[in-house]
């Protein structure tokens, strides 16, 4: 589950690390109730779990009420990267004298936990980190040792901080890493962690995700679990398969995780692009079918569909019926083309 900013932001400080005064408003009342208490400016921040919200104007300082409320009027119940806006952050503008990056996650390669500062942080670190690999400082973490903010002294010292800076930095390292372990986290990452003018530390912002497979055991997590805010992620929940959406032509039903994944990369390898990810699990009816086949034809840019299914404990004339149901109440006329093999093939 990625944490909303503010929600990330407060695990943060529950762990030490310093954070701006924000309110976190859910209406537009609420909000300029906010903005009245931080007492200007502020900075009014989209709350999506999406990032590139300061390049699209999701992020902005203002100083007056007008200026509050055409935010509102831009950004409230609007969409962004396919998430509806329903929060926003009113937080106390600061003045900013640098701005890093700091995070951990998990090196997919060693299973190690992978820690990476960069003196320039900001919007651009995706940038930074394909052109100018070389300012990006790295540390694996290995998961069986304990780590002591020594460490994180020593490994630092080899860049050319300040010393004031670097026992700040080094700090911020050892608690985002207690913050980590303790709560299974699988990314934390503050951009920017920022130096004020004073010289103190900040996280002017976070993006946190949690291992949904430990979740349950921490029950921090459990108000935060949210409802799904996307309408074709939620039909999909109802429907009882697992479904992502991606932003290609060609619809993709797969009777499992794998296989779903195997045919999104023939769709790429024949120079298409998938338009979602729908696994269906093993509990294939003809309904869950016949509504797979509408959720992800629905979208116009969709232009045809691929249904790629395995027989094992699924029913593959239950999946045929289905199909067949689904193709006759698809609104729109396009190939659906359907491989299925294994339990029943010969019968369908
Ligand atoms: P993101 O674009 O979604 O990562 O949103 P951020 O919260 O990182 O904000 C984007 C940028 O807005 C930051 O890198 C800062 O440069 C700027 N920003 C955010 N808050 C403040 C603030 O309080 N003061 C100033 N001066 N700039 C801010
Ligand atoms: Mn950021």
């Amino acid at each position: 589950m990625n944490l909303l900013e503010y929600e990330g932001k407060g695990l943060l400080a529950e762990w030490g690390i310093a954070i701006p005064r924000g309110i976190p408003a859910k209406s537009p009342k609420e909000i300029v109730e906010a903005f009245e208490k931080i007492n200007s400016p502020a900075v009014l921040k989209i709350q999506v779990p999406a990032g590139g919200r300061g390049k699209a104007g999701g992020v902005k300082i203002v100083k007056s009420r007008n200026e509050v409320e055409a935010f509102i009027e831009t950004w409230y119940r609007k969409e962004f990267k396919g998430h509806i806006v329903t929060e926003i952050l009113v937080q106390e503008c600061v003045d900013i004298n640098t701005e890093t990056y700091l995070s951990i996650s998990i090196n997919p390669r060693s299973g190690h936990m992978l820690l990476m500062f960069c003196s320039e942080g900001g919007m651009d670190i995706e940038e930074i980190a394909e052109d100018r690999p070389e300012l990006l400082f790295k540390m694996e973490l290995n998961p069986g040792q304990e780590y002591r903010e020594f460490h994180f002294r020593i490994a630092l010292s080899k860049l050319k901080l300040e010393n004031s800076k670097l026992i700040q930095v080094a700090k911020t390292a050892y608690k985002l890493y207690r913050c980590f372990v303790d709560n299974d986290l699988c990314l934390a990452e503050i951009n920017p962690l920022i130096f004020l003018e004073n010289e103190d530390i900040l996280a002017l912002d976070c993006k946190i995700e949690t291992d949904d497979s430990a979740i349950f055991r921490n029950k921090r997590f459990d108000s935060l679990k949210r409802e799904i805010n996307d309408e074709y992620e939620r039909e999909a929940d109802e429907i009882g398969v697992t479904y992502v959406r991606l932003d290609g032509n060609i619809g993709v039903i797969a009777s499992g995780a794998g296989l779903s994944m195997n045919t999104m990369d023939l769709i790429s390898h024949a120079g298409y692009k998938a338009s979602n990810f729908l696994e269906t699990g093993g509990g294939i009816t003809s309904t869950l079918m016949s509504r797979s086949l509408q959720l992800v034809a629905r979208s116009e840019s969709v232009k045809a569909v691929i249904v790629n299914l395995y027989g094992g404990v699924n029913p593959l004339v239950e999946a045929a019926k289905g199909l067949v149901d689904g193709v006759n109440l698809l609104e729109r006329k396009m190939p659906v083309i359907v491989k299925a093999l294994g339990n029943q093939q010969q019968e369908c």
